[in-house]
């Protein structure tokens, strides 16, 4: 696999090689001259926003302060720029230079200009979108990267792409799925990150099925220089990978069973960062495949790497240490959540740290020279461990924590304390700012569960979401999921690091919020649960100034300078994870479809009024038996719900199917077997349903649509723009 084929498009790369050699015009002449030397000094460019977390430590503290707590009463809207879609946009745009390069959902990528908004290219990379159904947290992108004159994508598809960041035309493409694209269910949701001439990239997809792994590129030509398994294969095949070594010395005595049938999971599909002062990458691994580890490797064990930081250098992608936070998962508990770099004086000594706040709810502060733990305390409330281990650095799991076939009731969840919402920290409050939350899930080991293709795609092994119609388990678990959704809570944390433990928060009405940015103007910028965008003080969380953006931006902010004006621009978009899995979140928000908002002082913009929401169609009548209805009812548990959401009350991104208008009805079949939909990312259940299984899950679908008929509170919105287009079956 290391033959993967490369693709150089035109002569763009002798020109995008040599920013240097272009007739002795000064290096900014092209655009986008990043290179490895600006990066490391990023700090010193606040004007710009030139890597995913501003700079390689990835604090998302902008040292600007042009606005600051003083005068950000005058911020206004300078511009927006509507991106078009109804989807999730959960990227960090980049600003090089006074140009902003931003992805959008399917990674259509634009470059605006970062003063006006106005429109520079457009590059729709036409990702299969057969392959939306992989995601389980919809076609979200989490940004990109720059090199040397290209910006860099990754798809959900599968394909790292360098684009001319003049002209948006493609300059080299190569596929990062390679030999194991049509065998399994991967994606890529994670922004790349490009350092010392590589850019690297993991993947997505353990909730269907996969084996984690992470590549490394040459950013100049796209090829490939290691790949690192972050989860043991099949006995006695080699990978001719950088993992080979350690995964049969350190990781497979931790498996039992026959885990690689289903990937085993590991997928590092958000946080990789680059530490300049150890020339290491920090992978963040995620959960195992299938979730119970009584299917996946019955019998136990740790299951390394799963939700593990593993340390590799940078050059050869060669093991340096890991530091393992979850055990032999079971409750898709991930390690991929935003890791961050900072030197820390802690007991009177100065530390090189990693600052982590995963999943499972405890908040990390590890030594990065060694991997080893510092010190760990909740920041959230959790009845799956009661503390971490010092001496190990295990979990002490509590007696619920381990679930069987009857349904339990656990926080912290599948959605995590926190998740992917990226975190910032300011050094002059030395405080971690995070969107946290309290979210409740309902576990139970599916007793049906087969480790077949088809299953593994739509189920992860566990019962989590009640079903619409009843049932003796049913009731039970019904019961729990809706004390579930009463206690859920979503919170902006300002922790003390050092310390250990939270300053103060700012409580929201739900959980939901973006990722966060802090400045040096003693600002704390997020886009919030309350549809807003809001700037608090970052020392002690005071309300300055919050703006209604008619949706909630899940994005975290960033901030930049062009011709001496100062901005703070966020994609305002929601979706993702939350919008999927979580009821409420979403539930009857009537919003606008995605857009780039840029903010400055004075500025005068105006977003043009949400249109009215559309009425609700009339359901067919439910005529089904009370046998088929239960049938539909577990088939589209099983196979539905992670997208459509559970008991069929869609969390606004994706269609709420108890709205399908009489022509949809009409085309339910081929839509769900032929993929007649394909474009929305509704790709064919034509290996997994058959169409008897269709007519009792329409079947469902329609009772429950009767059901919660004229109920305004149960509704889930379309936007106007999908309302427009007929029938969406998103
Ligand atoms: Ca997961």
């Amino acid at each position: 696999m290391r033959n993967v084929s490369i693709v150089i498009l035109g002569g763009l790369l002798l020109a995008a090689c040599g920013f240097r050699e272009q007739q002795g015009e000064p290096v900014r002449a092209t655009v986008a001259a990043v290179d490895h030397a600006r990066l490391l000094a990023a700090d010193e460019e606040p004007g710009n926003w030139m890597t995913y977390g501003r700079t390689y430590d990835e604090q998302r503290f902008s040292p600007l302060k042009q606005i600051n707590d003083a005068n950000v009463g005058q911020l206004g809207l300078a511009w927006y720029f509507d991106l078009r879609t109804h989807r999730g946009v959960e990227a960090t745009p980049l600003v090089i230079d006074g140009v902003m390069y931003n992805v959008s959902a399917w990674n259509i990528t634009y470059a605006l200009d970062a003063k006006t908004g106005r429109e520079l290219w457009r590059y729709d990379p036409q990702v299969d979108r057969s392959r939306g159904r992989y995601a389980c947290c919809d076609a979200v992108s989490r940004g990109l990267a720059a090199w040397n004159g290209k910006i860099i994508i990754a798809t959900l598809d599968g394909r790292l792409i360098a684009l001319d960041a003049k002209t948006g035309k493609p300059v080299w493409e190569v596929d990062t799925f390679g030999e194991y694209r049509d065998k399994w269910p991967y994606t890529i949701t994670g922004a790349p990150r490009a350092f010392d001439g590589k850019v690297i990239i993991g993947n997505a997809g353990a909730e269907s099925g996969v084996r984690g792994y992470v590549t490394a590129y040459d950013a100049e030509t796209g090829r490939q220089l290691w790949r690192f398994y972050t989860v043991p294969g099949e006995p006695g095949k080699k990978d001719g990978a950088a993992s080979d070594e350690v995964l049969e010395k350190i990781a497979r005595p931790t498996w039992n069973g026959e885990w690689w049938k289903y990937g085993g999971g590991g997928t590092a599909w958000d946080s990789i960062v680059y530490d300049p002062d150890f020339d290491v990458v920090y992978i963040g691994v995620g959960n195992g495949s299938p979730h119970p580890q009584e299917y996946r490797s019955p019998g136990g064990g740790d299951n390394l790497f799963l939700a593990s930081i593993v340390a590799v250098k940078a050059d050869t992608g060669e093991y340096v240490w890991h530091f393992q936070q979850v055990p032999g998962d079971s409750w898709d508990f991930t390690s991929t959540q935003p890791m961050m770099l900072a030197d820390l004086e802690i007991d009177g000594q100065k530390r090189k740290v990693l600052m982590h706040a995963p999943k499972n709810g405890f908040f990390y502060v590890i030594d990065r020279t060694n991997g080893k733990l510092i010190s760990a305390e909740k920041f959230a409330p959790n009845v799956w461990a009661t503390h971490i281990d010092m001496e190990t650095g295990r979990p002490v799991l509590t007696k619920q924590a381990k679930y069987g076939k009857e349904p339990v009731l656990l926080t912290p969840s599948v959605a995590g304390a926190h998740n992917w919402q990226p975190m910032a920290y300011s050094p002059l409050t030395g405080l971690v700012y995070f969107p946290a939350q309290e979210h409740w899930w309902v576990f139970s080991l599916d007793p049906n569960f087969e480790a077949t293709v088809a299953q593994r795609l739509s189920n992860p092994g566990i019962r989590t979401i009640p079903v619409g119609t009843g049932g003796p388990m049913d009731a039970k678990r019904r019961k729990l999921f809706e004390i579930a959704q009463s206690r859920e809570k979503g919170w902006l944390t300002a922790w003390d690091p050092v310390a250990q433990k939270e300053v103060w928060r700012i409580e929201y009405p739900r959980a939901g919020s973006g990722g966060t940015l802090v400045t040096a103007g003693n600002l704390l910028i997020q886009g919030t649960s309350r549809m807003t965008v809001a700037i608090y003080r970052a020392d002690n969380g005071q309300l300055l100034w919050e703006m209604p953006v008619q949706t909630i931006p899940v994005a975290p902010p960033i901030t930049y300078m062009v011709d001496g004006e100062q901005y703070i621009a966020i994609n305002a978009g929601w979706g993702g994870g939350m919008a999927m899995a979580e009821l409420r979140a979403g539930r009857g928000m009537h919003r606008a479809d995605a857009r780039v908002l840029a903010f400055k002082l004075g500025g005068t913009a105006q977003l043009p009024p949400l249109p009215e929401r559309d009425p609700i169609p009339l359901p067919p009548p439910s005529t089904a038996s009370r046998e088929v209805i239960e049938k539909g009812a577990e088939l589209y548990d099983r196979t539905c719900a992670r997208c459509h959401g559970p008991q069929a009350i869609g969390g606004g991104v994706i269609k709420d199917l108890r709205h399908m208008k009489p022509e949809t009805h009409a085309a339910f079949k081929d839509i769900v077997l032929k993929g007649t939909l394909v474009g929305l990312g509704m790709g064919s259940f034509a290996n997994e349903l058959s169409e008897e299984d269709v007519e009792a899950i329409h079947a469902y679908l329609i009772e429950r649509a009767n059901q919660d008929w004229g109920d305004r509170s149960l509704e889930a919105t379309q936007s106007p723009s999908q309302s427009q287009a007929g029938g969406s079956a998103e």
